[in-house]
């Protein structure tokens, strides 16, 4: 009999094809996990779970005892209760690397929107409002190149951003995270500093960790009080990592010149919230990895540590190793 999994919201087609030639798979797209009684069944049968964005708590894991793994199809792994998860011996991975150089694309082009504000120019010839040959100064944005970039959260997609504004914009490097990453310093000419100097010396304050207790609401009103005015403020992260109304208030308040939002504290974005309504706030909807090509390599590197771990092999990625090792003592 072949083994069931369970493949949510997003696992590329080629990749599902090929694990429902192998295994009895059921997948489901956007639906209430807590109370969607088909989904409830066959979790209480699953012993591996692919996918995007599923929370996998305590109230899943009682229903789900037959569980080995759960292989998410993003390198961020918020929503796993990873203590849930250990203490009942069940591997989670994620998909770190094949989704760096891209997320690196995503948040730069990011920045340059807001910095030139693209979308907001772009609206305006659109609309036909662009009606003298001479835009005025009322349309000119701030520059890029040479200015100084602030990356909170120095690990993978940190240091590939810092690639590309050090070799690509002549920007300063300056950095905050746990620890110092020397070859950054080096390769970059970097310069760590802790979060508060950071905050008041970057031209542009990036962030880029993963949503952790110590993560979550990093950036609040102190923080955005600490900014220069002229700054402009980056969210590649989590949405939670930041207090929303407080960047709202910063903005609205002029205490920051302007913000670029891959993620919110709600997704998708309340159509209400104040933030739809800023010149100053370009957004994109969680999409920092979201190409055709990478989507395919992180489900299938995401398909790759399901079997693995099906086939009582140590997946590549595995976020919780305590429970290997565990198994093979
Ligand atoms: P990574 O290589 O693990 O890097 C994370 C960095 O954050 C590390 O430098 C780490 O510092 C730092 N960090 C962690 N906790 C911190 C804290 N309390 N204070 C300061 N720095 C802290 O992960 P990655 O591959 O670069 O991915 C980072 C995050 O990007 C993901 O977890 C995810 O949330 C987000 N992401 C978003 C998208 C999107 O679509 N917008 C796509 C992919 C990823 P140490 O190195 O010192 O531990």
């Amino acid at each position: 009999m072949k083994k069931k999994i369970i493949a949510y919201n997003r696992v590329e087609k080629p990749v599902l094809e090929d694990l429902q030639k192998k295994y009895d798979v059921q997948f489901f797209k956007n639906i209430d996990t807590k109370n969607d009684p088909d989904f409830l069944k066959h979790v209480g049968q699953a012993e591996g779970i692919i996918g995007l964005e599923l929370e996998v708590d305590r109230e899943l894991l009682e229903r789900a005892p037959h569980l080995k793994i759960v292989s998410n199809v993003s390198v961020g792994y918020n929503n796993l209760h990873v203590e849930e998860l250990n203490k009942r011996n069940i591997m989670a991975t994620n998909t770190p690397g094949v989704l760096t150089d891209t997320v690196a694309d995503t948040i730069f082009g990011i920045l340059i929107a807001t910095a030139r504000r693209i979308p907001e120019l772009d609206q305006f010839v659109k609309n036909g409002e662009w009606v003298t040959e001479a835009v005025g100064e009322e349309h000119f944005g701030m520059n890029v190149h040479h200015k100084k970039l602030g990356i909170i959260g120095m690990g993978r997609i940190g240091q590939a951003i810092a690639q590309r504004a050090h070799f690509g914009f002549d920007m300063d490097i300056l950095y905050h995270s746990r620890t110092r990453k020397p070859d950054a310093e080096e390769k970059f000419a970097a310069t760590y500093l802790d979060l508060y100097a950071l905050l008041r010396e970057s031209d542009f304050v990036c962030l880029i960790t993963p949503l952790t207790p110590e993560t979550k609401e990093l950036i609040g009103k102190r923080e955005f009080q600490l900014m220069k005015k002229s700054a402009i403020f980056i969210n590649g992260s989590r949405g939670r990592t930041v207090v929303e109304q407080d960047l709202i208030k910063a903005l609205q308040n002029g205490e920051i010149a302007a913000a670029g939002l891959d993620v919110f504290e709600k997704e998708p974005v309340d159509p209400n919230n104040p933030l739809l309504q800023m010149k100053n706030v370009v957004t994109t909807p969680h999409i920092g990895s979201s190409t055709h090509e990478t989507e395919l390599e992180m489900s299938e590197l995401a398909a790759y540590n399901l079997e693995e771990a099906l086939n009582g092999r140590k997946p590549p990625n595995l976020i919780n190793p305590s429970v290997w090792n565990g198994k093979k003592a």
